[in-house]
């Protein structure tokens, strides 16, 4: 059994297969728990409280670059070839990167100086290095993670400014009355909160971006921006190898793709048109496919098929 991810759903996985297992992940830290990355960045916990029980299987720190379906066997960056039985891809998801004037120079790849994505603990250390008490913040994205980012950030003395596209925060997941509230307790931290906000561009000095142009006109000083403009699933692996993906990498109730050897759970997977995008679903369908893999903590016989998530709390 190989899992492919070391994120919340790739460890709950292992944790359930137990020893035999390997698992892939990229990260240059144990796993760790992804919803609480911005409590590390408030300061409130160090790094290493946020770690997930250590899988009982074998961890390979390296990238996955290739599935070889043929001969069922992975390929990873460091050159190691991991054969495998069963592939369990918990890739998780990737930020989205907004098309913003500015943002990339011709041709490069890399973002400017002072622009932060928030997804991994590494984004998470660099971030909290470059913020300090007066520290000017802008915040891309008034959804779930640009919440959290922003009141991390104010409670560490930064005077930060959140600009949000929509007409209120965390629309996705809030009614106008909890998102309110959620406003005005950012509000109470300090933060300057800009709704119906669209921004247009970057502007780029000395290699950092030292403005955030709105689309009225407006510009704003900035020393540290941060982009938090939802997640794509991370995909390439499954759709350079084959399998049917379409928003997320497609998977029926028991979380089976369209190669009876490969499984998908969490940020990645596709299940009944659905990508969630939020912990409790990955840890749920982590749980369903170990239970579908004949690991049960109960020892149940039949597995219960994953029929979707409905109550979406939070993890802490
Ligand atoms: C700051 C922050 C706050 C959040 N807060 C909440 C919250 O309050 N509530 C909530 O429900 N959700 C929240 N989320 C979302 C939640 O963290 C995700 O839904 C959850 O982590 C998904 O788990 P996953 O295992 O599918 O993916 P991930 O946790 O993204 O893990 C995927 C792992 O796979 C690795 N990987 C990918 N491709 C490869 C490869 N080719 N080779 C090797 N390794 C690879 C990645 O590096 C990563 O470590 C938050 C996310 C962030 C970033």
């Amino acid at each position: 059994m190989v899992v492919i991810g070391t994120g919340l759903a790739g460890a709950r996985v292992a944790q359930r297969l137990g020893a035999g297992t390997v698992l892939i992940g990229e990260e240059n830290h144990a796993p760790y728990n992804r919803v609480l990355l911005a409590e590390v960045l408030a300061g409130r916990y160090g790094p290493d409280v946020i770690a997930l029980p250590s899988p009982a299987g074998t961890v390979l720190r390296t990238r996955a670059v290739r599935i070889d379906r043929a001969e069922r066997q992975v390929q990873c960056a460091d050159g190691g070839v991991v054969p495998y039985g069963t592939l369990v891809l918990a890739t998780g998801s990737n930020p989205v990167l907004p098309p913003l004037r500015g943002l990339f120079a011709p041709g490069a790849r890399e973002l400017p100086g002072g622009v932060h994505a928030f997804r991994t603990m590494d984004d998470c250390l660099a971030l909290s290095a470059a913020v300090a008490p007066g520290v000017r913040v802008v915040v891309i994205g008034g959804g779930l993670l640009g919440v959290s980012a922003a009141r991390a950030l104010a409670v560490r003395g930064a005077q930060v400014v959140l600009t949000q596209q929509a007409e209120r925060l965390m629309e996705r997941q809030l009614d106008p009355a909890s998102s309110e509230l959620v406003r005005r307790h950012l509000t109470d931290l300090g933060v300057e909160v800009h709704t119906e906000c669209r921004v247009r561009g970057v502007g780029v000095t000395d290699g950092a971006v030292r403005r955030v142009e709105l689309a009225d006109g407006y510009l704003l000083d900035t020393d540290v921006t941060v982009l938090a403009c939802g997640v794509r699933p991370r995909t390439g692996l499954a759709q350079a190898a084959g399998l049917d993906v379409r928003r997320g990498v497609v998977v029926d109730d028991l979380l089976r793709t369209s190669d009876p050897h490969i499984r998908a759970v969490g940020d990645c997977a596709e299940h009944a048109g659905r990508v969630y995008g939020l912990a409790t679903p990955a840890v749920e369908q982590a749980d369903t496919l170990a239970a579908a893999l004949g690991h049960t903590p109960g020892g149940e016989a039949a597995p219960r098929p994953y029929t979707g998530t409905r109550t979406l709390t939070r993890l802490t």
